[in-house]
């Protein structure tokens, strides 16, 4: 096992330092950072998440400047980037907000924690709520950073009708 390479504990300094971990916040302070990384990736599958995860580490995550379409209820109603199904549509279709299958979802939409399983129509009938509500409060993500809206990020998100 000792004569293995690679799998032997270092005792001088490593030559080359390219095993550092990537911190993107190391130089960006900014609230912005802060604010992403500190982001929920809700609403979307494992795999999604991870790559949502992925490009926040990478700072490759861009802030939407203003609502995308839905590809479900064509309003532009979609606040996250990279998603391309809105919320109350994710939520009340059961699907992935990101890639629109109907995968697990690591972490559900409904902000509520109390009662999260059972009662599935009672929860379909939230969400519908919650659309009218989120209609009249769509300034609850401000997403008010003055970034340039990424339209090349639509590459990426195969539209799936
Ligand atoms: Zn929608
Ligand atoms: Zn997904």
């Amino acid at each position: 096992m000792s004569s293995q390479k690679g799998n032997v504990t270092r005792t001088r300094p490593q030559r080359h330092q390219n095993a550092f971990s990537f911190k993107n916040d190391k130089f960006d302070t900014s609230i912005q950072t802060k604010r992403i990384n500190a982001k929920l990736h809700d609403g979307v599958c494992q795999r999604c998440k991870e790559v949502l995860e992925w490009r926040v580490k990478y700072s490759k995550y861009k802030p939407l400047s203003k609502p995308k379409k839905c590809i479900k209820c064509l309003q532009k109603t979609v606040k996250d980037s990279y998603h391309t199904i809105c919320r109350p549509c994710a939520c009340e279709l059961e699907v992935c907000a990101k890639c629109g299958k109907k995968e697990e979802i690591v972490i559900p939409i409904s902000n509520k924690l109390e009662k999260i399983d059972n009662v599935k129509s009672d929860e379909i009938s939230n969400c519908k709520r919650r659309k009218k509500f989120e209609e009249q409060t769509s300034d609850e993500l401000d997403f008010d950073i003055d970034l340039n809206e990424s339209e090349d990020e639509e590459q990426d998100n195969h539209m799936q009708m």
